[in-house]
């Protein structure tokens, strides 16, 4: 099965050509990011509207690039995924419409596939583990521990209830002046930096969920800087060192904590993933090792080109839910929110395929799709996508999902 992966959630414009072999073994054929952190630096984060204007104006260069890289024709690809949210709007709408009329002109099925599904799922492409892990996203725009049971089968064990780790980052790097993004440069700063210098709180420690809280412990931060302003480079160092090993801290305990969950609700996980641009993190990646082995489980850490987004991880989330008979109709909106917990799965398609059946063969038909079978997989797709958003309306999912980035 071959699969072109569309990505446009934030700021990476990307796409992929990712294969998947019956037996479930992964292949990328081809994989282009093109990131717009440099259009988006001078204002010290993501805006929106460039981001979208960014993807309208690079998208069909990128896909045609993952096609050449990969040697392969649309005619002789399996399914069009794009992600289809959770993430900024405009950048949504790009990608998925993209998606769309590849799918239509060349007749393909369309997989509208959820981003945070894409992250938890790369461990099966990177390094083929086995169903249930847990998986701890983290990322500019996302904060997750999640029980990862099988496609389209995730249970959130905790997240952050304000800030994404990520987004902490970046927030006291520019307070201290640092350039976006500010992952990497905290940790530069940090490396020869006092962890121990400024007594900063760890926000949720000891709590029996897996929750997070960030925003207290940047507030802190600025305080300890205004108390010592003007700031020397060596106290941006400290600042940079106590902020990163409170993150740690909480890291560890928040972690310590899921895992306890996860075992006590689904048994042992095969493995510990990381996903997210916070994993290239040394001091975090260490921690997370650690975590793992008190766990008695393994620490799998994808490559970083494959942790941060990606087309590849769309591509191949296709896959898999194309395996299962899952894919999309043509009017499956974008979704800006959309928690994992919401994404229809293989039981969820069962269910609803036989009730969605009429509606599907009248949609399919106006969509040009021929296949009777198809429309009822689709239709099971489709429902799913609806139900995501009356759970968001209706406050269902434990904590809000930021946009992505
Ligand atoms: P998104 O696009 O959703 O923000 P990415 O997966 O692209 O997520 O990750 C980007 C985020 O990861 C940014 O918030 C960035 O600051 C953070 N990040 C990257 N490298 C590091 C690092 N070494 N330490 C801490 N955070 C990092
Ligand atoms: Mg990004």
């Amino acid at each position: 099965m071959v699969v072109l992966g569309i990505e446009t959630t934030c700021d990476e414009t990307a796409a992929a050509v990712v294969e998947r072999s019956d037996a479930g073994a992964g292949r990328i054929l081809s994989n282009v990011v093109l990131s717009q952190v440099d259009e988006h630096a001078a204002f010290g984060g993501v805006v929106p509207e460039i981001a979208a204007r960014a993807h309208v104006a690079r998208l069909d260069q990128i896909i045609g690039k993952a096609m050449l890289d990969a040697g392969t024709s649309f005619d002789s690809l399996d399914a069009v995924a794009a992600a289809a949210g959770p993430g900024l709007i405009g950048g949504l709408i790009v990608g998925l419409t993209t998606a769309k009329a590849i799918a239509l002109v060349c007749e393909k099925p369309l997989v509208a596939v959820n981003h945070l599904e894409a992250h938890a799922l790369t461990a099966r492409l990177t390094d083929g583990i086995a169903f249930p892990y847990c998986l701890f996203l983290a990322s500019g725009g996302h904060t997750q521990i999640v029980a990862v049971r099988g496609v389209g089968d995730y249970v959130r064990l905790g997240g952050t209830l304000d800030d994404a780790i990520g987004e902490a980052f970046d927030k006291i790097a520019k307070l201290m002046g640092l350039p976006y993004p500010g992952g990497p440069q905290v940790e530069k700063e940090a490396q020869s930096g006092d962890p121990n210098r400024f007594a900063l709180p760890r926000p949720m420690l000891g709590k029996l969920n897996a929750d997070f809280s960030l925003s207290g412990l940047k507030t802190a931060l600025r305080l300890e800087a205004e108390k010592i302003a003007p700031i020397s480079e060596q106290d941006v160092r400290d600042l940079c060192a106590s902020f990163q090993q409170a993150v740690i801290d909480v890291v560890a305990d928040r972690l310590r904590s899921g895992l306890k969950i996860f075992r006590a609700e689904h048994g042992a996980p095969t493995a510990l993933v990381t996903a997210g641009g916070v994993a290239a993190n040394e001091q975090v990646r260490k921690v997370l090792q650690r975590i793992a082995f008190e766990a008695g489980t393994t620490l799998v850490a994808p490559p970083p080109e494959l942790c941060t987004d990606n087309g590849a991880m769309i591509a191949w989330a296709g896959a898999e839910r194309l395996a299962h008979g899952l894919r999309d109709m043509l009017d499956t909106p974008p979704h800006p929110r959309w928690p994992l917990s919401e994404v229809s799965g293989p039981a969820v398609s069962a269910a609803t395929a036989e009730a969605g059946a009429a509606e599907a063969g009248a949609a399919a038909a106006a969509a040009g799709d021929a296949g009777a079978a198809d429309a009822g997989a689709a239709a099971a797709g489709d429902a799913g996508a609806a139900n995501a958003g009356a759970g968001d309306a209706a406050g269902d999912s434990p904590a809000p999902t930021p946009p992505s980035g």
